[in-house]
């Protein structure tokens, strides 16, 4: 399965936010968004470029939600393709789907520190979702469903570590229970849950020429 392995700080210095791909680093002073110097865009004389394109100003809308949610091309079209099918606002709902992805709600339940080790958390079969195994990044959940942790030693403890003794607050879509290291899917998530500031209209109007 392809990913990036590339630097992660790179791809938030060239979309201008903070994507907090690198989980507690993103939070310090060691960000490199949080220094005047470095938070500039990556490659040479980028302080010399002019004004963006329509284009550049869509594309950038649609590579910072691909990068935020950790999707190629391809697996975003595809989403974007199931988006456009169902009723309502495309882009409203194109957002909520990436939302329900299992990675990214592991990420919000904070059993793991960033997006991408919440990947390797689903990929490593640590979880079962309504008793099953899932070990799909992309699957999307649904309301009711109960994301817990296997009962092996080793996931157990690892997810465990990663909660900590103050875990992070969760969102009012989802419930978490730190004791028995097991989520819940209250309901399905809002545009306000979306979390990185993002204008989905313009990704319709680029994904739909
Ligand atoms: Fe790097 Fe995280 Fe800062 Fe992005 S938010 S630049 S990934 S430390």
């Amino acid at each position: 399965m392809a990913r990036y392995i590339g630097p992660a700080c790179r791809l938030c210095r060239r979309e201008g936010i903070k994507l907090m791909l690198k989980g507690t680093r993103c939070e310090s002073a060691k960000c490199p968004m949080e220094k005047q110097w470095r938070s500039n865009p990556p490659g040479m004389h980028s302080w010399r470029r002019g004004k963006s394109s329509n284009y550049a100003v869509r594309l950038r809308e649609k590579q910072k939600v691909k990068r935020y949610y950790g999707l190629f091309e391809k697996q975003f079209l595809l989403t974007f393709q199931t988006a456009s099918k169902a009723p309502g606002n495309t882009g409203e709902e194109l957002l909520r789907m990436l939302e329900r992805r299992l990675d990214n709600v592991v990420w919000k339940l904070g059993f793991a520190m960033s997006h991408k080790a919440s990947r390797q958390v689903v990929l490593h079969g640590h979880l079962l979702v309504n008793g099953r195994k899932v070990n799909r990044p992309s699957y999307r959940v649904s309301t009711g469903d109960v994301i817990a942790v296997r009962p092996s030693e080793k996931s157990r403890k690892y997810i465990a570590t990663t909660l900590g003794d103050s875990p992070p607050p969760v969102q009012a879509w989802l419930e978490r229970d730190p004791t028995k290291l097991e989520g819940r899917v209250l309901a399905m998530p809002s545009r306000e849950d979306v979390q990185i500031p993002v204008e989905e209209q313009l990704i319709v109007e680029m994904c739909s020429r």
